[in-house]
C-alpha cells in the first residue's frame, strides 16, 4: 500500500508511483516509471530509470542525442490531474471546482454525494479536500465509465475515501450506496436532469446538519427546471452563478503623439517618392556626416516652407532630423524596451482569449437541518 499521492506528499518518485510529466502548458502526461521503460515524446525520449528516486519537481533532460528537450516530473494534485486525465466526458475544471468546494463548505471530514462521476475530475478535487476522515459517494449509470472510474480511484489509493456506485440516480435515487448511513452535508449534481435526482436526496442527506447543493448545468432551461425542483423540495436561498475564468495581461503601452502619426504618413509618401534605395543612401551619408546631412535637410525643409509646400507640422518634424539611432514609430532605428525612461507610457490591460473552463451555470441552495441542532443553527445562512 503506497497511500494516495493525492492525499499525502512524497519527496521522491517511487518505482511505479504516479508522476505527471509536464511537457507543455497544455500537455501533461500521467506515467508510472518502470525499470527499463521510456517515455517517448516530440521533445525526445526520457528513461524511466532516471525518474525513479528523483525528486518530484525535477527537470529531466532527454536521453536522445538528437533532441535536446526536457520535461518536468510533477507530483500529482487534483489540479494537474484535471489537466492530464484521460477524458471520458466533459469535466469540471479547477476554476469551477475550487469555487464549488468553497461554496458547499466542503472541508476535511466532510461527507459528500456526487453524480455523475464522469471522468472523476471533480471527484479528485473532492477527495483531496475531505481527506482521510471524509467520505465521497459518487454515482455513475454508464457501466464502462463507472468501471474505469472505480479502477482509477483504486489505483490512486483513494478507495477508502471515495465510494463509486453504479446506478441511475434519476430513476433509482441513491439507494445503491444505502447499505451505510450517508449523512451527507454536501451534494454536487453534474448530469443532464438534476431535477429528477433532487427528490431522491431526502433519504441520504443529513437530518442534523445544514446541507448544501450545487447543480452544474450548461443550459438556462436546465437551471429553471432545477430551481423549480429545489423550491418544491424546500431548498432555500437558491442562487445561480457563472464562473468566467479569464487571464488578464497587464503591460505598458507607449503614448504616441499626433506628430508621430503624421510623420508615419509622411514617411510612406517619402518612400514612394524617393525610393527605398535613395533613402538608405541618405541615412548612410547622414551617419557618415550627421551635421552636413542635418543641415542639408534643414535647408530643404526651409525651402519647402518658404515655397509653401510644407505644413508647419512637417516643418516641426524636419527641424528634428531623423537619426537612425533614435526611436522612430515605424520600426527602423533604436529598439525601445517596455517602460523605458524618456518616453511616455500608460498602463493597459488585455484579456487573454483562451478560456479553459467548461462554462456552465452553477445553481446553489441549502436545506436547513430537520432536527434542530444548536451548533449548526448558529451558522450564517451560507
Ligand atoms: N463532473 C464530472 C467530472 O468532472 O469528470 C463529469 C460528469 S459528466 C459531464 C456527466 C456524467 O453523468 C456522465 O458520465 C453520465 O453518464 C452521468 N449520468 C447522466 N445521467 C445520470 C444518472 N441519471 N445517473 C447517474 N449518472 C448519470
Amino acid at each position: 500500500d503506497m497511500g494516495s499521492p493525492f492525499l499525502e506528499f512524497k519527496t521522491s518518485i517511487p518505482e511505479n508511483g504516479l508522476v505527471l510529466a509536464w511537457l507543455t502548458r497544455d500537455n501533461t502526461k500521467p506515467i508510472r516509471p518502470q525499470k527499463g521503460s521510456a517515455l517517448h515524446t516530440r521533445f525526445g525520449s526520457f528513461q524511466h530509470n532516471s525518474m525513479i528516486s528523483s525528486k518530484y519537481g525535477t527537470q529531466l533532460a532527454s536521453s536522445s542525442s538528437t533532441q535536446a528537450g526536457f520535461i518536468h516530473l510533477l507530483h500529482p494534485t487534483p489540479e494537474l490531474w484535471s489537466m492530464s486525465l484521460p477524458h471520458r466526458t466533459q469535466i469540471v475544471y479547477t476554476p469551477d471546482a475550487s469555487y464549488i468546494v468553497q461554496r458547499l463548505r466542503i472541508r476535511p471530514g466532510s461527507r459528500v454525494i456526487e453524480a455523475g462521476t464522469g471522468s472523476a475530475s471533480f471527484t479528485h478535487a473532492l477527495a483531496r479536500t475531505v481527506g482521510k476522515n471524509g467520505r465521497i459517494w459518487t454515482f455513475e449509470f454508464h457501466e464502462p465509465r463507472y468501471g474505469i472510474a472505480k479502477k482509477e480511484i483504486e489505483e490512486h489509493g483513494l478507495d477508502s475515501v471515495v465510494k463509486c456506485s453504479h446506478g441511475d440516480v434519476c430513476k433509482d435515487g441513491f439507494i445503491s450506496a444505502c447499505d451505510e448511513n450517508l449523512d451527507a452535508s454536501a451534494v454536487f449534481l453534474d448530469l443532464p436532469s438534476p431535477w429528477l435526482a433532487i427528490p431522491h436526496l431526502k433519504t441520504v442527506i443529513s437530518k442534523k446538519k445544514i446541507v448544501r447543493i450545487c447543480c452544474f448545468s450548461p443550459c438556462m432551461e436546465q437551471v429553471q427546471r432545477t430551481i423549480e425542483a429545489l423550491q418544491k423540495e424546500g431548498w432555500l436561498d437558491i442562487e445561480m452563478v457563472e464562473v468566467s475564468c479569464k487571464r488578464w495581461e497587464a503591460r505598458k503601452e507607449m503614448i504616441r503623439k499626433p506628430e508621430d502619426a503624421i510623420e508615419r504618413l509622411r514617411d510612406i509618401k517619402r518612400r514612394r517618392n524617393e525610393g527605398l534605395r535613395k533613402r538608405n543612401e541618405r541615412i548612410l551619408s547622414h551617419e557618415q556626416n550627421e551635421e552636413t546631412a542635418g543641415l542639408k535637410r534643414k535647408a530643404e525643409v526651409s525651402e519647402a516652407v518658404e515655397d509653401g509646400a510644407a505644413t508647419p507640422a512637417e516643418k516641426l518634424i524636419f527641424d528634428k532630423p531623423f537619426l537612425p539611432s533614435e526611436y522612430n514609430p515605424w520600426g527602423r532605428g533604436k529598439r525601445v524596451h517596455e517602460g523605458e525612461d524618456g518616453y511616455e507610457w500608460k498602463d493597459v490591460s488585455k484579456v487573454e482569449a483562451e478560456l479553459k473552463s467548461h462554462t456552465s451555470y452553477l445553481t446553489f441552495a441549502y436545506l436547513p437541518p430537520l432536527v434542530p441542532n444548536k451548533e449548526e443553527m448558529l451558522l450564517p445562512s451560507r
